[in-house]
């Protein structure tokens, strides 16, 4: 079986934590590290049950606490050559790093991890597709369109965690410099609900048990807005089934299993 728990999602900070039943990988550590501490605990999982941060790209609300976590707790940081130099370049002291390269995959404990390019304004921005014993996850937030690699890697995934960031009327309505709308709209920003709809509808499998929807915008986007549009929209696919939950900014969410029927 596999795990995921949202940490907290949005323009503000990002974490999850990828489970099986041996051991946890932490995806991104965008909260200070006080306050990634206070989340893990809230969600009850063990700090020691962490064998790795997996980073997808150097925006601060991804890596805010990375420097302080590494200074506590020595834990493994994985990243891209590219993203880890940006790093180094900005003064994070976070010693050795594991390198890993976009389209190759890697180990990480018991977790085999697929990391993908993203359409995204970062250096080296990646998604992730990450299976143990059989059972897949596939993560996708901060992308401007969904291309066909970024839907390739997330077929056949048991649970799927999508961005689903802004709706266009309320972006359309906001008070944002038009560059800052210009930049979110892009194809290298992020993924609108109609998009994020659409991208659902590419990659959900029989076999998805659960999808979450994350980073969502704090004024251009409403959460019960994306749980209407979503349930709905599930409903149409005649998939009710499929648990669906929607990423919060300041508080996590409930861990959420899937399990194999084999
Ligand atoms: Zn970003
Ligand atoms: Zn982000």
């Amino acid at each position: 079986m596999i795990g995921l728990t949202v940490l907290g999602s949005g323009s503000q900070g990002n974490a999850l934590v990828l489970h099986n039943n041996e051991e946890s990988v932490l995806i991104d550590a965008g909260f200070s590290f006080r306050e990634l501490r206070r989340r893990l605990k809230q969600a009850d999982i063990e700090e020691e049950a962490l064998r790795a941060v997996v980073v997808s790209h150097e925006h601060t609300d991804h890596v805010k606490g990375l420097d302080v976590l590494k200074r506590h707790w020595d834990l493994p940081i994985y990243c891209s050559r590219l993203t880890g130099e940006t790093l180094r370049q900005r003064g994070s002291d976070l010693g050795e790093l594991n390198i890993f390269t976009p389209g190759a995959g890697f180990n990480v404990g018991s977790f085999h991890v697929n990391a993908f390019t993203i359409p995204h304004d970062a250096i080296d921005p990646v998604g992730f597709a990450v299976q143990s014993k059989g059972m897949k996850v596939g993560i996708a937030t901060d992308l401007g369109h969904a291309s066909q690699l970024v839907s390739y890697h997330l077929s056949n995934s048991d649970i799927l965690v999508l961005e689903s960031n802004h709706d266009m009327e309320l972006l359309q309505a906001s008070k944002r410099p038009w560059s800052v709308k210009q930049r979110i709209m892009s194809r290298h920003g992020h993924l609108s609900n109609n998009a994020s709809m659409s991208l659902l509808q590419e990659t959900l499998h029989e076999r998805t048990q659960h999808v979450l929807f994350a980073h969502a915008s704090q004024d251009c986007n409403r959460y019960d807005l994306i749980e209407k549009s979503m349930t709905g929209f599930l409903e149409d696919l005649g998939r009710s089934d499929v648990g669906l939950k929607v990423a919060r900014q300041e508080a996590g969410l409930d861990t959420v299993w899937a399990e194999s029927d084999a």
